[in-house]
């Protein structure tokens, strides 16, 4: 399966366009059609901040393999439970009512939890009362790796994987060298940072200033013609 290159990408902003409530985010159709054409042929991984439960039924198409949870979560591996994030936990359901009344919105994904302000009424004020609600799990020291996201902050155990430590291990799963791996957000950046020079990493979406991928995309609705091209050079 591995032989060829792996091709990896971010769900949010990167294949689905991000929408005003995050459960419409699908994968359009004419992209999972394209992306169905290039995982039939070679290894296509989607790693995402969703669950994998979440995002599967949301991709159109089957890849290869699904990472989720920001990179702690493989697809037919059991959820294990997270006790770094328990003291979170407890903290925020002491503040519920104050979340609730701010427009915050709490998932609980298992590995990581997030907290959603993009329906807030004041999203900046929002913004502001979940990062004082969180400010004593800030210090270096913490069990938990606080870190913002497009209208969301997500907390998740210090010692959990990432995207990077998932696109390692999914590269030494394939035996690969050749490997793209497109993304849209802070929790793609440390993929692109630990890159090899040999990897093809994209950043899609206008506010990728300062990015350290290689090459950038304005967003999602200019994927197909990329995907066309993936098709085109892979003869498929
Ligand atoms: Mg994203």
């Amino acid at each position: 399966m591995c032989q060829r290159a792996l091709l990896a990408f971010d769900f949010d902003g990167t294949l689905a366009p991000i929408v005003a409530h995050a459960d419409d985010a699908r994968v359009p159709d004419a992209l999972a059609r394209r992306l169905a054409v290039l995982a039939a042929a070679q290894p296509l991984a989607i790693i995402t901040g969703r669950s994998v439960a979440d995002v599967v039924g949301r991709l159109g198409f089957r890849p290869w393999t699904v990472v989720g949870n920001h990179g702690a979560e493989q697809a037919g591996v059991p959820l294990r439970p997270a006790p770094a994030l328990d003291a979170v936990r407890s903290l925020l359901a002491g503040a519920a009512p104050m979340l609730t009344a701010a427009g915050v919105g709490l998932e609980d994904k298992g590995l990581s939890l997030a907290l959603h302000y993009r329906e807030a009424a004041d999203p900046e004020a929002a913004r502001r009362a979940i990062d004082a609600l969180l400010q004593p799990h800030q210090d270096a020291g913490s069990a938990v790796r606080i870190f913002g996201g497009k209208m969301v902050v997500n907390v998740a155990p210090a010692d959990a994987p990432d995207k990077a430590h998932a696109m390692r291990r999914l590269v030494e799963r394939c035996g690969v060298g050749a490997v793209f791996f497109a993304g849209d957000d802070a929790n793609d950046e440390p993929v692109f940072s630990g890159a090899p020079p040999q990897w093809v990493t994209l950043r899609v979406g206008p506010d990728g200033h300062g990015t350290a991928a290689r090459f950038a995309l304005p967003g999602p609705e200019d994927m197909a013609a990329l995907l066309d091209e993936m098709i085109r050079l892979g003869d498929l």
